[in-house]
């Protein structure tokens, strides 16, 4: 589903270089929810960007679900971004002067779907999030973790079979983190997607089936989650990263 091979991404050139991803390899070859850890500036946003075509590569091949998209045209990379992932953000990013069920069929508007298929994906996606009752409700009336919710079910509209989260629940209460977590792991199954979630926290991590580190622009290593807690998450993340 998603393959990262020698991955490099430099930003700015000469002295002010920043070598954000140095080489980075990375496997995921099935459905299910996964982490990936890594200290503030280790790449983490870096990745998630170049996975979900916002951004190129300035060396090495990345496949998802099943494209190379490295080496797409810029064309092909908008249809990419549309149809094949899904990305959610820490800041929800929803359009605030737009009704939860308009920012959800949003993408299906630009796109020039049909009217009545979109309304009927995106109200069930709403009720499948459990947001419904906030279908008419603007991002301003809804709480943290509505929004992101709301957001989701917008990352979902074109069923992308890869969705990428990058801190989703950074802005959210520890209650609504969990809830979100659980939800995740959920719609992964369900729906057999990838979901990849970038996250500082273990806590997230015990919901995810394998965790990735992620260190100077590196993968330093991955392992699985099965039967750990917090603490243990916490160790061997330590571990795979040589601490
Ligand atoms: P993380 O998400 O793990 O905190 P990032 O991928 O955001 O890390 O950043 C990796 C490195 O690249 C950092 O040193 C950061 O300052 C740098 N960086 C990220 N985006 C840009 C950019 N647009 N321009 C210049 N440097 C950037
Ligand atoms: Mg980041």
């Amino acid at each position: 589903m998603i393959r990262a091979m020698g991955v490099h991404k430099t930003y700015g050139q000469g002295d002010g270089a920043v070598r954000a991803l140095r080489g980075l390899d990375l496997e995921i070859d099935e459905a299910g929810f996964f982490a990936i850890m890594g200290p503030s500036g280790s790449g983490k946003t870096t990745l998630l960007h170049l996975l979900a075509g916002l951004d190129r590569p300035d060396g090495g091949e990345i496949h998802v679900a099943g494209k190379r998209i490295d080496t797409l045209s810029e064309r092909e990379l908008t249809m990419f971004r549309r149809e094949d992932v899904g990305i959610v953000f820490q800041q929800f990013n929803l359009i605030p002067t737009m009704t939860a069920l308009q920012n959800v069929e949003l993408p299906g508007v630009l796109a020039k779907r049909d009217g009545a298929w979109l309304r009927s994906r995106a109200s069930g996606l709403l009720e499948r999030l459990g947001v419904d009752d906030r279908a008419a409700h603007r991002p301003d009336a809804m709480s943290g973790g509505e929004q992101q919710r709301v957001a989701i079910a917008r990352a979902m509209l074109f069923e992308p079979r890869v969705i990428l989260a990058d801190e989703p629940t950074g802005n959210l209460d520890s209650d609504s983190s969990r809830a979100l977590w659980g939800l995740l792991a959920e719609l992964s199954r369900e729906r057999g997607m990838s979901v990849v979630m970038v996250t500082h926290e273990p806590a997230a991590a015990t919901h995810c089936s394998r965790v990735f580190a992620v260190q100077d622009g590196v993968c330093t290593g991955s392992f699985a989650t099965e039967s750990l807690d917090e603490s243990g998450v916490a160790a061997e993340y330590q571990r795979a990263v040589g601490a």
